[in-house]
């Protein structure tokens, strides 16, 4: 007797696809599931037992794998992204037929998608690039997707997305986000954005600690009062959190105990090289991923900072903190600068979307983007429901900071903010995010920039010629015969 087939397949059982595995059977989608290593379609089938009897079976080779789903059928990756990618596809594209789609859920770069998605398409398969974020604990309770490719791919599975998909006041985080790469591209954008909020949020702890003396319990505290307000977001939360966990076995507390270099996989570096590809401002995205850089270097650093600490004389250092800080005073100017911060690290992110989008016809609506990203995913945050309401506002909005909400709020925060990057920069605690963040709102308000020197210094040595602000045309001067 046939055992009923599967709703849907997903191969590759590592932290993310066993989690959305679970998460898929738990909405009551028969799922198979195949990993390489057979172990962990053990270990899967396991918990989808203990989990509650989920409807989940586990298959040992690609063909049982694919023969035991439904047609037409639709099967998710979620291995690492690159070579492991095509090796599945093709050992699952021995036993798929025409109509079958594949959807990718890795963190994988656009241009590979659409790649495979020419070569699908030559044996009538569908294909589908689907970003997922929202790390382990999104995969089982609700992730925010970001399918593009093959429209008919995603509708043949957007009930079973709507319901897997995190969900919000305004629906499920989950939308048909474009054609070709595009869901893979808006992934890479949103984790380029995160970059920057966790760069930002990392800033401000470095101030509050090293300018205003702030001890742990009263970072905790700090960041759980900031989540309460305009700041409400997951990593504002789990900052709060991280600070009041102590060190097992040690003293204090175990933020305190972590080498201050940090990983990267890739996302936040192609985020930076588009921006420079489609030229667009994303000063604050850049700098986080300098940080990063910066932060790797820790045995250079610390060389430095002995050379440097020999080297200067007395007096001649940034001067020592603290002294008469107000802390409730820093506190809250601190919170301005961060939201401001932010801002502008949103409006570059999302204006390197909509120059992807117009390069490549992709239709991308930067509102739905917003939404589908409030919830289930790392950047979610209570603003991006203010950011999906200016672009709804207008869709052709230039920049989110003169959006008339956000001008105001920008307008409001500067004082605050420009305290805080002035005490920063006065006891040399460095704030690349917020500077970079603050030095773009200041270029982009200023009507006049000093623009017009490089432009006649360009002139004077390569004859690259100018324009005027009284008259059309190209000018050259002759300047070093009239200087
Ligand atoms: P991962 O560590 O990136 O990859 C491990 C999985 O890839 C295992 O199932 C492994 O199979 C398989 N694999 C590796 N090389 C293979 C090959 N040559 N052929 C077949 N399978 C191969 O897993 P992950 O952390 O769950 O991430 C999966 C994808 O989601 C990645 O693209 C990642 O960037 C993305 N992502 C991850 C997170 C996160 O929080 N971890 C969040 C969002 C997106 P074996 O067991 O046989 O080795």
């Amino acid at each position: 007797e046939a055992t009923a087939l599967s709703r849907i397949g997903l191969a590759g059982l590592a932290v993310m696809g066993q989690n959305l595995a679970l998460n898929i059977a738990d909405k009551g989608f028969p799922i198979s599931v195949y990993n390489r290593t057979a172990s962990k379609v053990d270990e899967t089938v396991a918990r989808a037992a203990a989990e509650g009897n989920l409807p989940l079976s586990g298959h040992y080779n690609p063909r049982d794998f694919v023969l035991s789903i439904a047609r037409p059928r639709s099967v998710v990756i979620l291995v690492k992204a690159g070579v492991a990618v095509d090796h599945t596809i093709a050992a699952l594209c021995e036993h798929l037929q025409p109509g079958d789609a594949i959807i990718d859920g890795g963190n994988e770069w656009y241009q590979n998608t659409e790649r495979r998605q020419r070569e699908a398409e030559a044996k009538g398969l569908l294909y589908l690039g689907m970003g997922v974020s929202g790390g382990e604990e999104g995969a089982r309770r609700g992730p925010s997707l970001m399918p593009g490719g093959s429209r008919q791919a995603y509708l043949n599975v957007e009930d079973l997305l709507s319901k897997v998909a995190a969900q919000v006041d305004d629906g499920p985080c989950v939308t048909f986000v474009g054609p070709g790469g595009a869901g893979n591209f808006v992934k890479m954008v949103h984790n380029g954005i995160e970059y920057g909020d966790m760069q930002l949020i990392s800033e401000a702890y470095d101030v509050l600690k090293t300018v205003g003396g702030l001890s742990n319990s009263e970072l905790a505290a700090t960041f759980a009062d900031w989540n309460r307000g305009e700041l409400e977001s997951f990593l504002v939360e789990i900052t709060a959190d991280i600070f009041r966990v102590r060190d097992e076995g040690g003293e204090g507390e175990l933020v305190d105990r972590i080498l201050d270099k940090t990983g990267m996989k890739g996302t936040g570096k192609w985020t930076v090289q588009q921006a420079a590809e489609l030229s667009v401002a994303a000063p604050t995205i850049a700098a986080s991923l300098d940080a990063r850089y910066l932060s790797g270097l820790k045995h250079e650093r610390e060389e430095a900072a002995r050379i440097l600490a020999q080297a200067s004389v007395s007096g001649e250092g940034p001067p020592p903190a603290a002294g008469r800080i107000d802390k409730r005073r820093l506190v809250d100017d601190v919170r301005q600068a961060l939201y401001a911060s932010k801002i502008c690290s949103y409006a570059q992110g999302m204006n390197l979307l909509r120059a992807k989008s117009e390069e490549k016809a992709w239709g991308l609506e930067l509102g739905e983007l917003s939404r589908i990203w409030k919830g289930g995913c790392i950047i979610r945050a209570r603003f991006l429901d203010r950011i999906k309401a200016a672009y709804n506002r207008n869709r052709g909005l230039a920049n989110l900071v003169v959006d008339p909400e956000f001008a105001r709020e920008m307008v409001h925060r500067q004082a605050a903010w420009r305290r805080v990057m002035g005490l920063a920069i006065a006891a040399g605690v460095s704030t690349p995010g917020m500077c970079a963040s603050l030095a773009y709102f200041d270029t982009y308000r200023r009507a006049r920039l000093p623009a017009n020197l490089v432009q006649a210094q360009r002139d004077l040595f390569g004859a690259h010629t100018y324009e005027r602000i009284d008259r059309p045309g190209d000018f050259h001067t002759e300047w070093t015969k009239l200087a």
